[in-house]
């Protein structure tokens, strides 16, 4: 449930109305607005059955919250989420590009590819350095070597590091190298992880699961808010469907669906989506066009000796060229990049 408070709620009126929630058992996240404070209260609610919310002082309304997810959900908060990295807004008007290559390889190669998507317009630096490998025979990442590269590449390029987190037990690795951890598609459902990357203050990207529905993405985002951390980033990479033409199956629909339903910024992997470099473009562009507030873009500068996803890595050139297309799609929509 959601409960709005009065414009002029005292601080002692609000301070009395969270610590009754705490007493009947339920947990409050409270949302201060500019003019308004909305309270979720999480928990079992039939034990307000009996002791009304909307019956204490300063309450306006308490109004349920239908969908199973609350925290995430649009009718908890209305206004779009915002979230900072580094000076950098993802899901205000500015369309922010993560690009890179699929996993760390080397140092030079690293350094060199994110000058070059700078120059484009990316704005945040993507490589794996713990790779989510189908087969374990598969190169499955550098580690923290990897990691360390990428900081030096943020050093060099001044671009934040989007990597992704595969094991609760490489937090504190974490913590010292990503400026946003990403959860990734296979993960979605890993829990325990999940609550791990709740409990720390990064932003966080978490990746549609390869046959999530929305509404499980939904929930999975919801464990990470429930755990505390708001700075949730969603995003749509293709889903698994009888189609074999593309890799997966970008699901489109999915912006305007979850835009409805919540109010997390919302990326786009058009190159996980389709898997072939050639189809890409046409994604980004619907992307936009569609309402996605950024992208994650794989850009590699030798595709046909990439460790892992040549076939979806574009060229840094034709990366930089897909960039100044899109720009006129951003405007068109009333957005920057
Ligand atoms: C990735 O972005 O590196 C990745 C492995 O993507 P996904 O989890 O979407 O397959
Ligand atoms: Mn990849």
């Amino acid at each position: 449930m959601v409960i709005v408070l009065k414009p002029k709620v005292s601080e002692q009126e609000r301070e009395h109305i969270i610590k009754f929630i705490k007493d009947v058992g339920l947990t409050p996240h409270v949302l201060l607005g500019e003019e308004r404070t909305v309270i979720a209260v999480i928990g079992d609610e039939r034990v307000l059955q009996k002791q009304p919310l909307a019956a204490l002082p300063g309450v306006e309304k308490a109004l349920p919250i239908l969908s199973p997810y609350k925290l995430v959900s649009r009718d908890f908060k209305k206004e779009d989420t915002v979230i900072d990295v580094g000076g950098i807004q993802i899901g205000g008007k500015h369309i922010v590009v993560m690009a890179g290559p699929c996993s760390v390889e080397n140092k030079d190669l690293l350094t060199s590819i994110a000058s070059q998507i700078k120059k484009g317009g990316a704005s945040i630096l993507r490589g794996g350095a713990f790779k989510p490998r189908s087969s374990p025979y598969s190169f499955q990442g550098l580690g923290e070597e990897g990691l360390e590269y990428l900081s030096e590449a943020r050093r060099l390029t001044g671009l934040p590091v989007i990597t992704e987190v595969l094991d609760p037990r490489d937090m504190p690795l974490m913590a010292k190298h990503a400026d946003i951890l990403q959860i990734g598609a296979r993960n979605m459902q890993n829990f325990r992880l999940l609550a791990e990357v709740g409990a720390q203050d990064k932003p966080v990207m978490l990746k549609r699961g390869l046959s999530a529905t929305i509404k499980e993405l939904l929930l999975s985002a919801e464990y990470i808010l429930a755990a505390g951390n708001a700075k949730v980033i969603l995003c749509e990479r293709g889903i698994r469907t009888f189609e074999t033409a593309t890799r997966n199956t970008l699901d489109l629909s999915a912006i305007p669906v979850l835009r409805k339903r919540s109010h997390l910024p919302i990326i786009i992997d058009p190159s996980h989506a389709v898997g072939h470099t050639d189809l890409i473009p046409a994604m980004a562009k619907a992307a936009i066009a569609a309402g996605a507030d950024g992208l994650m873009i794989e850009v590699h500068s030798k595709p046909e000796e990439a460790f892992c996803d040549g076939d979806q890595a574009m060229l840094p050139k034709d990366f930089n060229q897909l960039m100044g297309e899109l720009r006129k799609i951003a405007t068109a929509v009333g957005r920057t990049l």
